[in-house]
């Protein structure tokens, strides 16, 4: 466990500033926008405004195109839209910020969020470029939302269900002290209403920013989600891409039922970490969700357009844990 807590701590803030990186361009397409055309010369231009413009390129016209990182074809984003973001060329599947997961995986207008007013505080006085009071301030403005979790009950094909969904778009999807809390707290719901809890996680592990206080968050939620264990209840997590750092090795790991995503990036410390600590190339498809398949780390993949009736089917299976108080349909 000291060789997992000491990987934990060297790669956290690696993993969380290329989500967090991922992130900030991610919003570069709207903020272009408004933008006039760049008066910059070439020969005054770093290399983050060259990765910048690649990125644009990649995005041009206006968000209209993107394309895919896993098969590099260009796909018309309405046509991805359509297709639940499942690249229509390779079946990859794109990660789905957490408001369109909500409204993908539950009834239409069954969602009763829980615990939204929960905010982050910056108990360290955190900085790098700005602080993270900063940060976290620019990610509710943009998101409309207050943290990275996004709770509450809801119903999949008629049952009801707690479900808790991590959104990437929200610095990386990062587990701080309000996601820990969210997920303990959808855990306690899940155990007082007699209701399966439902998981869908996409992070780039503990959230630097709180440093100890985001690393204790891996024994809270596991905590939480015992109890729920010890009191008969039911959890399913779907790891999507991408599950990484303390979010895959704490509550994404230890629900009764694990799935993935295909071709979900699932892992703990990044590939490249790992090959150079164990000085060896690694497995092709490594921390993909079907290397981990056959390996056992997870139960099933699912593609997204089964993804109701699975879990549908688990619930229904799973159920004999609880009354039948929780199923109305
Ligand atoms: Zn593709």
């Amino acid at each position: 466990m000291n060789h997992d807590a000491e990987l934990e701590q060297a790669e956290v803030p690696i993993v969380t500033a290329q989500a967090e990186e991922r992130d900030d361009e991610s919003r570069e397409p709207e903020s272009a926008d408004k933008k006039q055309p760049s008066a910059e010369t070439p020969q005054a231009s770093t290399g983050k405004e060259r990765r910048r413009r690649l990125f644009k390129k990649k995005d041009m016209p206006g968000g209209l195109w993107l394309k895919c990182e896993s098969c590099a074809d260009t796909i018309f984003r309405k046509e991805l839209e359509g297709k639940r973001m499942v690249c229509p060329s390779c079946g990859f599947h794109f990660t789905m910020p957490g408001a369109a997961r909500i409204d993908f995986i539950l009834d239409e207008g069954t969602f009763d969020e829980r615990f939204a007013e929960l905010t982050a505080m910056d108990r360290l006085d955190f900085t790098d470029k700005v602080t993270y009071a900063e940060k976290i301030a620019r990610a509710v403005e943009r998101l409309g939302q207050n943290e990275a979790l996004l709770s509450g009950f809801g119903k999949i094909l008629g049952r009801r269900v707690v479900l808790a969904v991590l959104d990437f778009k929200f610095m990386g999807g990062s587990m701080g002290e309000v996601v820990g809390e969210k997920i303990s707290l959808a855990a306690e719901l899940a155990m007082t209403n007699k209701l399966p809890l439902v998981l869908f996680t996409s992070s780039g592990g503990a959230r630097m920013h709180e440093g100890m206080l985001s690393l204790m968050q891996m024994a809270k939620t596991c905590a939480a989600l015992s109890r729920l264990n010890e009191r008969g209840g039911f959890s399913i997590c779907v790891m999507t891409n991408p599950t990484t750092g303390g979010v895959t090795a704490s509550f994404a790991s230890v629900c009764d039922i694990t799935l993935a995503e295909p071709g979900a990036l699932i892992g703990f410390a990044g590939p490249r970490v790992i090959a150079t600590t164990l000085k060896q190339e690694l497995p092709p498809g490594f921390q993909r969700a079907e290397f981990l398949l056959d390996r056992g780390q997870v139960d099933a993949i699912v593609h997204r357009d089964d993804m109701h009736e699975t879990i549908a089917s688990l619930i229904d299976f799973g159920r004999k844990a609880w009354s039948d108080e929780s199923v109305d349909a």
